[in-house]
């Protein structure tokens, strides 16, 4: 009796310490803090002033960099991210998915439904699920509002005149005379798309939900982020910027492998993996590439 009295309080000391690291332990999913977050554009440009600077955006673009204009590769993708963008966080908005004509591995979304693929990106993927995590991460950012984010920092440090002499508010109208220019700075400065890492966490979150819930396994999420952490110890350059502006791929990977066992157990053994049309436009890029790429001399 006298003995346990004793050696209660180093019980409950252990019990307490022991509840404290399951705790700890329990909240060390990186995932848990973006759960049950509710997105909106308010604080924001509105959604239709949103739609215009995308529109414009996509112009610009349009100027620096060439599209493919292949219509079977464009039709794929978009077809593939249609069905994502549905079944995202921020279904009723229009979607428009490009592939650049670029052999670095990346992609990127501006604002409002547009997302870019590189075409090194397309060959680099081996299903269709992976290409759709990848689609899945970008519209992560268009429904978690980071594009918008990024135009709101740039127009408190004075990066965007134009648009901070609007305020914020309307574009149109006599305003929208200078969304041309306005674009072209958002472009060239980079930053629209130069995201914390904190919010690429968040779009790999929102891409695995969105990803599982258009009914693709989930497991080409993590295969995904493999494949990049073999390009990043093989050819570093090859990755584009997504090294830079990502956490490392392998970080990702597990953190995705942890989510999926945690909370979304079994779903990577089931769902969309592979397609007759993603097979088709492999084939397509394949017996293409050698036409492109130029043989030039090594050194
Ligand atoms: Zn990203």
């Amino acid at each position: 009796m006298m003995n346990r009295i004793r050696n209660s309080p180093r019980m409950l000391a252990v019990a307490i310490i022991g509840a404290l690291f399951i705790n700890v332990l329990a909240q060390s999913n990186p995932y848990d803090k973006y759960r049950n977050r509710t997105y909106s554009n308010k604080g924001y440009l509105s959604e239709e002033d949103e739609m215009k600077l995308a529109e414009q955006i996509h112009e610009e673009l349009q100027k620096q960099a060439r599209l493919v204009q292949d219509p079977s590769i464009n039709e794929y993708v978009n077809s593939v991210g249609q069905r994502l963008a549905r079944n995202s966080g921020r279904p009723n908005i229009p979607y428009h998915f490009y592939v650049v004509d670029d052999k670095s591995i990346n992609a990127f979304a501006t604002l409002g439904g547009r997302v870019y693929v590189h075409r090194g990106l397309l060959a680099a993927t081996r299903s269709e699920a992976q290409l759709a995590s990848v689609l899945g991460h970008e519209i992560g950012h268009i429904v978690g509002r980071h594009g918008l984010e990024n135009v709101k920092k740039s127009q408190k440090y004075g990066l965007l005149a134009g648009l901070a002499t609007i305020g914020g508010a309307i574009l149109g109208g006599q305003a929208g005379a200078n969304l041309g220019g306005l674009a072209g700075n958002m472009v060239a400065g980079g930053f629209l798309m130069k995201h914390s890492r904190d919010a690429e966490r968040e779009a790999d979150y929102l891409g695995l939900y969105n990803l599982k819930n258009a009914g693709y396994n989930t497991g080409g999420m993590v295969e995904m982020f493999q494949t990049l952490q073999e390009v990043s110890n093989s050819s570093p350059n090859a990755l584009g910027g997504i090294l830079a502006s990502h956490p490392p791929p392998a970080e990702r990977a597990a953190n995705t492998r942890r989510e999926i066992d945690e909370h979304l157990r079994g779903s990577d053994r089931r769902g969309l993996s592979n397609t007759d049309d993603f097979q088709r436009l492999k084939s397509g890029i394949t017996s293409s590439s050698p036409t492109r790429s130029r043989v030039r001399p090594r050194n």
